[in-house]
């Protein structure tokens, strides 16, 4: 990945001007990426003076509530919000970090739409990002946005104005999104990225059991039942896929908390021969999907087609407003149309 030196001197230029009010906004369903990227890309410009305010538009999960800055960040609750709607008033520049486009953040999104005049600037990976913007940072082949925050900053200022507890927040969003290094776009500038990170302080296990071994034993319970009760397995010919069904009464069973159901989606691939991992869970409103595919399988197109979703090619999600059992059926029918 290759950052363009005009845009990296447009936004030394932006930034060069101190005490702006800078809003920093992730994407609904906050991961790993969305915090840490924001988290880390905030840490820098509060360390050079300007007033930064963290917005996401829902919870987010529980095990990235350690990263330093977590407590700072505003919940949006998808509603009408009059202090954070005044921040984003009086915002000069927005940064959006890990989604492509406003209509992602949907109720936070409204109050950026109608409510601001505020400069927009995209810090991304998402493919197809849509021209919302003034000002786009959208590198796809990034494997995180943490990853491309590291780059920007690393342009603009030198990586050694990193401190610990940032350099922290970016290895969250770095190692959440390759999945621990074993996805796609895993570049030797992403390994150097970690070296300097270790030399900036990190400690690597230390984050690891912060983000996967700090869960409630009623996640790891709802782990167990989602396979063993909850999977199904599919095939279209050669191909094999996989999904998982959780109902609200299941998560509920189970005292379920933002965050629980996180990586579920995963497990199915591990299965030798499926290529397609689906997870359904059922919210108030809608039916939620993840999506996670393997090699040339490509569910940022399926999600796209059938879900009112998208995201890349081997992870994305999407949505249903049909009920989950229809969604299902509906599900095995797209998939039987689109990888026949
Ligand atoms: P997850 O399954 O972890 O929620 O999401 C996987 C990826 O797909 C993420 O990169 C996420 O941003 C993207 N994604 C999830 N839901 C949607 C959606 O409804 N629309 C779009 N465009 N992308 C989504
Ligand atoms: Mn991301």
């Amino acid at each position: 990945m290759k950052i363009e030196n005009h845009k990296i001197e447009q936004l030394r230029e932006l930034l060069s001007v101190e005490s702006q009010n800078i809003v920093i906004v992730g994407h609904a369903n906050p991961d790993g990426d969305a915090i840490g990227s924001s988290l880390a890309w905030g840490g820098i410009l509060e360390s050079k003076g300007q007033n930064v305010t963290y917005v996401v538009p829902n919870k987010f999960p529980y095990f990235l509530s350690w990263i330093s800055g977590a407590d700072k960040i505003h919940i949006y609750k998808d509603k009408k919000d009059d202090k954070i709607d005044t921040l984003i008033a009086n915002a000069d520049i927005i940064f959006c970090m890990d989604f492509n486009s406003i209509a992602r953040i949907e109720a936070l999104g409204e109050a950026i739409d109608s409510n601001t005049t505020a400069k927009r600037i995209l810090i991304d990976h998402h493919l197809n990002p849509v021209s919302d913007f003034s000002m786009m940072f959208s590198y796809p082949d990034s494997s995180s946005t943490a990853f491309l925050v590291y780059t920007i900053i690393s342009e603009l200022y030198g990586a050694d104005i990193i401190s610990t507890p940032i350099a922290e927040a970016m290895y969250v969003g770095i190692m959440t999104d390759t999945g621990n290094f074993s996805f796609s776009n895993l570049t030797p500038e992403l390994f150097k990225a970690v070296a300097k990170l270790v030399e900036l302080g990190i400690n690597i296990p230390k984050i690891n059991t912060q983000v996967y071994n700090g869960y409630s034993a009623d996640r790891v319970k709802l782990l167990g039942y989602a396979l063993g009760s909850k999977m199904e397995l599919m095939q279209v010919g050669d191909f094999e896929a996989a999904y998982i069904s959780l109902s609200e009464e299941d998560m509920r069973s189970h005292n379920f908390q933002v965050g629980d159901s996180e990586g579920f989606v995963n497990y199915p691939l591990s299965i030798k021969g499926v290529s397609l991992s689906a997870m359904f869970s059922e919210t108030r409103q809608f039916i939620r999907i993840s999506l996670r595919s393997r090699g040339d399988v490509d569910v940022n197109l399926f999600a796209k087609k059938y879900f009112e979703g998208g995201g890349h090619k081997n992870a994305a999600g999407g949505k249903s407003m049909k009920g989950l059992e229809e969604t299902i059926e509906y599900f095995k029918s797209a998939v039987n149309e689109f990888f026949k």
